[in-house]
């Protein structure tokens, strides 16, 4: 089986019509969101239709819970904290209450998923250093676990319960599963690995490999579309440089 692994797409159309167009040329069986679906970019509504539509199992990111006023505004800087107070503006009730239902972790025979970790998820902490990811895979019950919320891909090896972990951040090539593992694809709709495309993997379970994507989009559309919303001009900008 071909398991895709998609978030952070931050209602970047362009960029979510991009990676779900690759997966069809990838030949996935499933896919799998994991979160902050909607947040500094200006396709809010569009990006939780095709989420519905595709009726893949989700999680929600802290700008989902933000979104639908469930976490408030003053944990986010201020370029975030606009593009949240404009999507509140710009979504349905109906849209909110499906935001507000969406779970922090879902679990699956042999892989859990959760937007930031499984240690509070709540709480919404970065697994950005191996002190965090040690804390994630204490709690991990799989043997995989696929994040999201940095937006730059990495992978955290447990070689020994006891050691502290491994990371690789060269995930140009096809990683071979060894021990357990914490995947983070990266973010479709706002790359921060300084660089621009699109990102997402996939789990493939028969030979037990992790393949990382890249796809190509119309970045100017997408930042276009953020400068004509009026939103802060570093959120158009940093979508051209993939930072
Ligand atoms: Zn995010």
């Amino acid at each position: 089986m071909r398991h895709a692994f998609f978030g952070d797409i931050h209602a970047n159309l362009e960029a979510l019509r991009a990676v779900l167009a690759d997966m069809i040329t990838q030949r996935i069986d499933d896919m799998y969101c994991l979160g902050d679906i909607v947040g500094y970019g200006a396709n809010p509504s569009e990006c939780i239709a095709i989420i519905r539509d595709l009726a893949c199992p989700a999680v929600g990111g802290n700008h989902d819970a933000a979104a639908a006023g469930k976490l408030a505004v003053d944990q986010f800087n201020e370029y975030a904290r606009a593009a949240i107070i404009w999507t509140r503006r710009h979504l349905s009730q109906e849209e909110t209450d499906w935001l507000l239902a969406l779970p922090l972790i879902r679990h699956f025979p042999d892989y859990s998923i959760v937007h930031s970790s499984l240690d509070d998820p709540g709480d919404f902490n970065y697994v950005d250093s191996v002190v965090e990811a040690a804390a994630c895979f204490r709690k991990m019950q799989r043997p995989l676990c696929f994040i999201g919320h940095s937006h730059v891909p990495v992978v955290f090896f447990e070689d020994e319960p006891q050691a502290l972990p491994r990371y690789t951040l060269s995930l140009d090539q096809t990683i071979q599963i060894e021990g357990r593992m914490i995947v983070n694809p990266g973010s479709v709709g706002q790359p921060r690995d300084e660089d621009p495309r699109a990102a997402y993997c996939i789990y493939d379970s028969d030979e037990m490999q992790i393949t990382f994507r890249r796809v190509s989009y119309d970045t100017a559309a997408a930042a276009g579309k953020v400068r004509a919303a009026g939103l802060p001009e570093l959120l158009a900008f940093r979508l051209e440089i993939g930072r």
